[in-house]
Parts: C-alpha cells; sequence; structure tokens
C-alpha cells in the first residue's frame, strides 16, 4: 500500500456500486484506480470519489491495477457544485489537467497551482473569468506550452513599449511586418507576459486594469489551439462575469 496527495479528476460508474477514478498526484502523475463499493449507502470512499475531491489517497496495486482503499479527504470545493459558472470553470480545470497528465510525471507546481485556483473558482476573491485567465497562464507555463511574449517569435526583436500582433500559430507576439496575427496592446501582452511570472495570488492585484480582458481573450485562444480536445462547456472570458 501507498500513499499519495491527488486530486479526482473523473470518474465512471461502472457495476452496481463501483467506480473507475483517474487522479492527479503531484509525485505520481495521472493513477486510474478502481474504487470498489464506493457507491453502497454507507461506504467510507463514497465523498473521496466525487470530481474536486482532493486529499491524502491510500492505494493497494496488485496484478497491475490500483484499488483505492482509503482516503483522507482535505477540500472538496463545494461551493462548485452549487454556481454552474463556477462549476464550468473548474469542470474546463480537470479537462486541462487530464489533457496534460501521464503516469509517472511528476508536476508539483502544477498540482498546487491547480488546487489554489479551485480555491479561487470555489470561494471567489478574484472575478472569475480572471481567476480561469490566471489558471490558464499558469497552465501553459507549467506544461511548457507559454507563447513567447517579450521578443517578436519570428526575428527575435525585443518588445518593449510597442504594440504588436498574437498569433497562436507561431506562439506567440510579432511585429506588425513579421506574420499575421491579432492586434495585441502593449498592457495585454504585458499581462500576458508577467502572469505565469508571478504568483497566482498577485493576480488579486490586476481587477481594474483596462488591458486585462483583451488578454483574457488571447490566453484563451492559446489553449483552445492547444488541446486536443475541446472541454465540454467553456468558461465566460468577458469582463462582464460577475465578481467572486
Ligand atoms: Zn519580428
Amino acid at each position: 500500500m501507498f500513499t499519495t496527495d491527488a486530486l479526482v479528476l473523473s470518474h465512471t460508474n461502472y457495476r452496481d456500486y463501483d467506480r473507475m477514478l483517474t487522479l492527479y498526484s503531484p509525485t505520481l502523475g495521472r493513477l486510474d484506480a478502481v474504487a470498489q463499493g464506493c457507491q453502497r449507502p454507507k461506504s467510507p470512499l463514497m465523498n473521496a470519489t466525487e470530481r474536486f475531491c482532493a486529499g491524502e489517497f491510500s492505494l493497494v496495486e496488485a496484478r497491475g491495477r490500483l484499488t483505492l482503499r482509503d482516503c483522507r479527504i482535505k477540500e472538496s470545493f463545494y461551493p462548485l457544485r452549487q454556481d454552474v459558472d463556477r462549476l464550468t470553470a473548474g469542470a474546463y480545470l480537470l479537462h486541462l489537467l487530464l489533457q496534460c497528465a501521464q503516469p509517472e510525471e511528476a508536476n508539483r507546481p502544477l498540482f498546487l497551482t491547480s488546487l489554489k485556483a479551485l480555491a479561487y473558482f470555489a470561494y471567489g476573491g478574484l472575478p472569475l473569468s480572471m481567476a480561469v485567465m490566471g489558471y490558464e497562464l499558469h497552465y501553459l507555463a507549467l506544461t511548457g506550452q507559454a507563447p513567447r511574449m517579450d521578443a517578436c517569435c519570428v526575428c527575435g526583436r525585443p518588445f518593449v513599449q510597442q504594440p504588436g500582433l498574437f498569433s497562436v500559430h507561431l506562439g506567440g507576439v510579432l511585429c506588425p511586418g513579421c506574420g499575421v496575427g491579432e492586434p495585441l496592446s502593449h498592457g495585454a501582452r504585458r499581462i500576458l507576459m508577467r502572469v505565469p511570472m508571478t504568483p497566482f495570488t498577485a493576480l488579486e492585484k490586476l481587477p481594474g486594469h483596462p488591458d486585462w480582458p483583451e488578454a483574457a481573450r488571447h490566453a484563451r485562444s492559446f489553449v483552445a489551439y492547444r488541446l486536443d480536445s475541446p472541454p465540454r462547456l467553456w468558461p465566460g472570458i468577458e469582463e462582464g462575469s460577475r465578481l467572486g
């Protein structure tokens, strides 16, 4: 038996009372495990097998298959289940993790950032669409997919103050003469560059910044271009999203 921190990314019901879980561990990456009898009325594993459950999971490996034995739940992000916008944001985060998680691939910073983002989605503290943008930019950086924002990704000329273009295909900012892209303001470029280099909590300084909705649109298009499959629902990205 071994124990690991993990987050429940998804579950599939099978037989009458069992579930197959996909967990994300900071040290072990993706783990697929059976939770036997977890849907029986008095099962101690019932709450531990819900999506968004984070805790310390004890697992047993036998004949190449993992079985969940026990879980000490640390956080269930319950308010996500009470609001459709929060739930959409949370489900989107789990989808992004399912897209990148590989067995045996440790990524503690991504795990911790994901829990922080889920806490903002569930409990507020930031406009929801801004918290989602923050997560998207951290996710791209922590999975080695960040857009290049400090210099033109065609000619390499550094960007200082000038506006430019943004290309999801070429992977970042461009000079106006170097290719085709969406217009990119200096302010939005600074946000796209700075957010992944600062702690998630630093986002609390952003509300009121005039350029963050533009940055959020670019971040979304950059993520969308890189996903193998889209989420069932995309969270809203406009500034109309209400305060958390
Ligand atoms: Zn250039």
